[in-house]
């Protein structure tokens, strides 16, 4: 035996054994009632229509579940993720928004050319805020460059609303109720 002969051996070796091992014993096996069987024309019809109807009883609900399946409207789960992404994203924006405004409301001066954007403040001090009178007889005033609007309640409202201001004084309609006007 050459050199080159025993050293195929030695390798095919292990690999002849690991395919004996891995084959399993296949046993035939062979069902009690394998042979033959006589029935009469009448039975076997019957045995047919029960089998037949089994199937298409087991059909026909498959088919009507699939039905009601396809009825329920398809949400792709991307549209939810991509909905709720955007949900939070405008929440941020307003979010951002409320602090720039409440900022803008604490550093504005209230006064005509306050605003970033204007060349010069008005050198007579008169304020930026509209005097308005609402419906119900209540004076308010709202900042045209912070759109603060100054209520009775606050503070500083006296203050801000006893100074001059730029705008002219708006008033609402007045509401009147039918039923005061007759009595
Ligand atoms: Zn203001």
């Amino acid at each position: 035996m050459s050199e080159f002969e025993s050293e195929r051996i030695h390798k095919e070796k292990p690999y002849k054994k690991a395919e004996a091992v891995a084959e399993p014993e296949v046993k035939e096996v062979k069902p009690a009632a394998a042979q033959t069987i006589s029935l009469d024309l009448e039975t076997l019809i019957k045995v047919i229509d029960t089998a037949v109807s089994r199937s298409a009883e087991a059909s026909s609900k498959m088919l009507a579940e699939a039905l009601t399946e396809s009825r329920k409207p398809y949400v792709d789960p991307r549209d939810v993720e991509n909905e709720k992404n955007m949900r939070d994203q405008m929440k941020k924006v307003k979010q951002r928004m409320d602090e720039e405004i409440k900022s803008s409301q604490r550093n504005c001066g209230h006064l005509q050319g306050s605003n970033a954007l204007s060349n010069f403040t008005s050198p007579f001090g008169l304020t930026s805020i509209v005097q308005h009178v609402l419906d119900t007889g209540e004076l308010i005033g709202i900042c045209t460059n912070c759109l603060r609007i100054f209520t009775p309640q606050d503070e500083d409202y006296g203050f801000w609303m006893r100074k001059k201001s730029g705008n002219q004084m708006s008033q609402s309609g007045q509401r009147f109720s039918t039923r005061v006007n007759r009595a």
